[in-house]
């Protein structure tokens, strides 16, 4: 039976383990995609005290392998459930494994659109993830929704490798960080369609342009992109475990700054319900969740 098992191989994640390790315990980490989570899919972290620039890439596995070195042990399984008890059970597709404690670390993914052809335009023109697929849209043009930082972000990615970049945000202002939209609106190749709001992705099977709608003069706008990035915020992926964990109406973790739920069920970064979600805040948490579990 190992100590502590940690679900999740994000940032938060991977601290916890490092944390939970160095104070002499055994170590399971189960992560079911790429070590870093999101941080992963970011061309660049600029923000991070200390470190002035990293790629997302580099800093996921600079924490992968310093947790790795100090003893943690890892599985790219994907949890299934957990079970309560005195002795917790943690299922994945290819087993059960038994531990004293468990750290939720799932983070979050990204939001759908729901628009009807979404799944059939996956890979096909849209995708959740500029970093890895800008690629494919070299001096194309394409559209970024939403108005976060990472959508901001995202634009200013494909602008360098983009012929132009449609910025399509529903309001007027952006909720991302200001150092971000004054670069943006710096840019020459980006456009940013204020208060408007994405209505369909025309195109089969590739993607060839997308309908916007200005909510002030309900006038629709044919937008010929061939990529399509889907920028709208997270979603926790905490439903598997709301039998354990208590969830607020959004899915996030309602448990304060302790990170412990009950005895030997904790949680840690993006998946708990907090104001900031940051990597400087999941490390944090994940240093907690260690040190409590
Ligand atoms: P976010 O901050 O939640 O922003 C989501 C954006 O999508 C908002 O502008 C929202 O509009 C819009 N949106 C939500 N649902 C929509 C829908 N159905 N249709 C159209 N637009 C929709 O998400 P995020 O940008 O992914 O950022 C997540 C967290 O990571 C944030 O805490 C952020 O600060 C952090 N982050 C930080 C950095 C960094 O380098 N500092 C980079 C990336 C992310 P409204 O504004 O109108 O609600």
């Amino acid at each position: 039976m190992t100590d502590i098992i940690v679900i999740g191989g994000g940032p938060a994640g991977l601290t916890a383990a490092m944390y939970a390790v160095r104070r002499g315990k055994s170590v399971l980490l189960f992560e079911k995609e790429a070590y870093g989570g999101q941080i992963s899919k970011s061309a660049l972290v600029e923000n991070y005290p200390s470190v002035k620039a990293v790629s997302g890439f580099e800093m996921s596995m600079n924490l992968y392998n310093q947790a790795k070195s100090f003893g943690c042990e890892f599985k790219k399984e994907n949890v299934i459930s957990v079970k309560d008890g005195e002795i917790k059970k943690v299922i994945t597709a290819k087993g059960e494994y038994e531990c004293k404690a468990v750290v939720f670390a799932v983070g979050a993914s990204p939001r759908k659109s729901g628009l009807p052809n979404e799944g059939a335009l996956i890979g096909r023109g849209l995708s959740y993830c500029a970093h890895c697929d800008g690629n494919f849209f070299r001096k194309r043009d394409v559209a970024v929704i939403g108005g976060g930082s990472t959508a901001l972000q995202d634009a200013l990615y494909l602008s360098e490798i983009c012929n132009k970049v449609y910025l399509v945000h529903r309001r007027n202002e952006f909720r991302g960080e200001e150092a971000l939209v004054k670069r943006v609106v710096e840019k020459e190749n980006i456009e940013i369609v204020y208060d408007s709001t994405l209505e369909s992705a025309e195109g089969t099977p590739m993607l060839k342009s997308i309908f916007v709608k200005n909510k002030n003069t309900a006038e629709e706008r044919e937008i010929p992109v061939s990529g399509l990035f889907l920028a709208i915020g997270q979603v926790p992926g905490t439903a598997e475990f709301s039998n354990i964990l208590p969830l607020d109406s959004h899915g996030y973790v309602i448990c304060d700054e302790s990170c412990k739920v009950k005895d030997g069920i904790y949680v840690c970064g993006d998946c708990r319900q907090k104001t900031l979600r940051q990597l400087t805040t999941a490390v944090a948490d994940g240093s907690v969740a260690g040190s409590e579990a």
